[in-house]
């Protein structure tokens, strides 16, 4: 590969912060002014707060524009314009694209895009991808089932606008896609973490072919789960491809907004020329600029027209790496990924419980296979947190010594006790696209 030849915007990669922050001020004021002129939503939000587009001339300004969340957008789908509400800033016939997010989090949200919106996702996705080392000479292969979710639709037009040879795996079953991938070479995939580990799983299983030696994949790109950013997860993946893994952060109503780069400093670049990312303290709502404090994501695309993106507040947790990333791009890393979710990161029993503390212990110790399930509860006043995993049956013999091993490992990364239960292997559901394995049965809605 090209070593001149690293980024897919040279100019907007590299630009001295000052220059930067600039940039970002001014692409804000004309997302907030677009927004305040086309969406009564919008206008209506600003208005009661008093903000108008003339009041925005600091990042401090910019922290006092009210925050949009997901609830708000719920409650005015369905109405006029129909589906989508009084949010849409352009035209119904302006929309080319119907999206939704999955609902793990309750009632979808719809999201309506323009093709110039579609094309900034396609942009936004090049980044990725170029980033990551895909270049016109990949064969990538999409184990995707094309349809209303998001997910790799715009990974495989970003593909396409590289200039890689895109192969889509649509309604293919498992066996059918590792079969193809072998018959055609493909050099690269995208898919959940969860995915990437069962379709190797299949691939051994089912076929008796070891995906590290039978097929040609040297990339991996990951969405949807944080597991590509969970060291323990990371190593399991490309030792099962025998294939570089790396990480990508998008949201349906947000866009593809980070991504880890070849250097993989332990963590993602922010895409600071397409969104700006703040980080709030969960507590006091104070911004946080200083490295490794944690605090819930508000973020802004820039670009995106149909139903903007304005300081929307996702609650995914993050927190800034401390040094910069020896390769040269100028926007900021966050360390680890997402962390969790501000409604998943918990307390129990009066310590801070994150689940991907959980999974990094479990992907660790290779007695254990890939799926795990946590559960917390009451019994009486006291939190009891019961892990269900699955022992590998030619570690069977061995259960009591894993066993102590895990509970030793997970007091250490958690500062917690958990309830072992052990499973037959295959017996705990398996995800094609979001697993959902965490789940508090002490708040309402589980
Ligand atoms: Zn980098």
């Amino acid at each position: 590969m090209d070593a001149h030849n690293i980024y897919w915007n040279p100019f907007t990669e590299t630009l001295p912060r000052e220059r930067l922050e600039t940039f970002q001020l001014e692409k804000f004021k004309r997302i907030f002014a677009w927004a305040y002129k086309r969406s009564k939503f919008h206008r209506n939000l600003y208005d009661a707060a008093g903000i108008k587009p003339d009041d925005i001339q600091t990042f401090e300004d910019i922290r006092r524009v009210p925050k949009v969340e997901k609830a708000m957008m719920r409650d005015i789908q369905l109405k006029d314009p129909f589906p989508y509400g009084d949010a849409l800033c352009v035209p119904l016939e302006e929309v080319t694209e119907f999206r939704q997010t999955s609902g793990t989090t309750g009632q979808p949200v719809y999201q309506p895009d323009t093709w110039q919106d579609w094309e900034w996702w396609a942009e936004a996705w090049s980044y990725i991808l170029y980033a990551q080392g895909y270049r016109n000479t990949d064969r990538v292969f999409i184990p995707f089932g094309y349809n209303i979710f998001v997910a790799f639709w715009a990974g495989h037009y970003a593909c396409e606008k590289i200039g890689c040879e895109v192969v889509p795996g649509g309604v293919l079953n498992t066996e059918a896609r590792v079969l193809k991938m072998r018959e055609l070479r493909a050099t690269a995939f995208m898919a959940t973490p969860t995915y990437v580990l069962g379709m190797a799983d299949t691939a051994r299983r089912k076929l008796g072919i070891d995906p590290a030696r039978d097929l040609h994949i040297r990339r991996i790109t990951c969405a949807g789960e944080p597991g590509a950013s969970i060291p323990t997860t990371k190593r399991r993946m490309e030792e099962a491809w025998g294939a570089k893994v790396f990480d990508h952060i998008g949201a349906t109503e947000i866009g593809a907004w980070s991504y880890e780069c070849l250097e993989q400093p332990g963590g993602l670049h922010v895409n600071e020329a397409l969104f700006l990312v703040e980080i709030e303290d969960m507590e006091t709502g104070e911004t946080i600029t200083e490295p490794e404090r944690p605090g819930k994501m508000v973020i802004t695309a820039f670009d995106r027209i149909a139903q903007p993106c304005v300081r929307f507040d996702s609650k995914d947790v993050i927190q800034w790496a401390k040094d910069p990333c020896p390769c040269g791009r100028t926007f900021r890393l966050i360390k680890g990924g997402v962390i969790g979710r501000a409604d998943d990161i918990t307390k129990v029993k009066g310590v801070l419980l994150a689940p991907t503390a959980i999974e990094e212990v479990v992907r660790g110790i290779p007695e254990l296979g890939n799926d795990y399930e946590v559960i917390v509860s009451k019994r009486g006043d006291v939190d009891e947190i019961t892990l269900r995993i699955e022992i590998l049956e030619e570690a069977l013999g061995r259960k009591d010594e894993v066993l102590a091993r895990l509970k030793d490992q997970l007091r250490l990364k958690t500062n917690l006790g958990y309830k072992i239960e052990f499973h037959p292997y295959g017996s705990l559901p398996r995800y094609e696209v979001k697993a959902k394995r965490f789940k508090d049965l002490r708040k309402k809605g589980h």
